[in-house]
């Protein structure tokens, strides 16, 4: 059988930096503008309560440390130091006030064990000041783009309350990759009333645009917004 044209991330790793790449996930205590009435209230149907992150209440530094301590225990060969990526993971994380991002981010690009730094976002929350900001830093470390799509459809994006258009990732992802960040697509596969021929469209819209990487998702159902938007699908 032939090669996929892709790499997983283990194989990207290995030919990078010769090592594994662990991620360190981080909660910088941030909020999400489809969840405080600045786009909805009802946040993304999948989403839990948690915003997708750790729950953690400490500092950032204090999650780094932690994450590589648990790392270093981990480790399968100890001669064998994987490179680390900070993953700012939780909610929205460019949903604040720029000089609070630049502080909350500033810990992962001082630290020297940091490789890269993963940025999880919306689409509509990466406009010209924040976009400034992340082409400085990426002059330090790479930072990797972690932008939310899910699907291409429209009809899908509103049916699970993601609160902007494909259209919005297409332009941050173009804007983001021509300041040279790396853009990693979030896609779910199995969303309400999308078939085969819909998870094909997205596959064929992200291969369209300058798009690093794709992390595919399994549907897990958090809530349902009221009203419910997923009539229409057999639940
Ligand atoms: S945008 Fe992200 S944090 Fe906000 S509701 Fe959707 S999944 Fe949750």
């Amino acid at each position: 059988m032939p090669d996929p044209p892709y790499l997983s991330l283990k194989q990207y790793a290995r030919r990078t930096f010769g090592v594994p790449l662990l991620k360190i996930p981080l909660d910088a205590g941030l909020g999400c503008p489809n969840r405080d009435g600045t786009i909805s209230r009802g946040g993304c149907v999948y989403c839990d309560a948690r915003g997708s992150g750790t729950g953690a209440r400490s500092s950032v530094p204090e999650q780094l440390d932690q994450g590589l301590a648990r790392i270093r225990a981990r480790r399968a060969d100890p001669d064998e130091e994987p490179q680390v990526v900070a993953y700012f993971q939780a909610f929205t994380n460019t949903h604040a006030p720029i000089e609070r991002l630049a502080e909350i981010y500033e810990p992962t690009f001082d630290h020297d064990e940091v490789t890269a730094v993963a940025i999880g976002t919306r689409p509509d929350c990466v406009g010209a000041e924040v976009m400034d900001l992340l082409a400085e830093l990426n002059q330090r470390k790479p930072i990797w783009l972690e932008l939310g799509l899910q699907t291409a459809s429209n009809e899908t994006l509103d049916r699970i309350n993601r609160g902007h258009t494909s259209e919005k990732f297409a332009d941050a992802a173009r804007r983001a990759a021509s300041q040279g960040l790396l853009v990693c697509a979030h896609v779910i596969v199995g969303l309400p009333g999308e078939d085969l021929r819909a998870v094909e469209d997205t596959a064929r819209f992200v291969a369209d645009l300058p798009v690093d990487m794709v992390k595919v998702h399994t549907l897990y159902v958090a809530h349902v917004p009221a009203p419910c938007k997923l009539r229409h699908w057999p639940c």
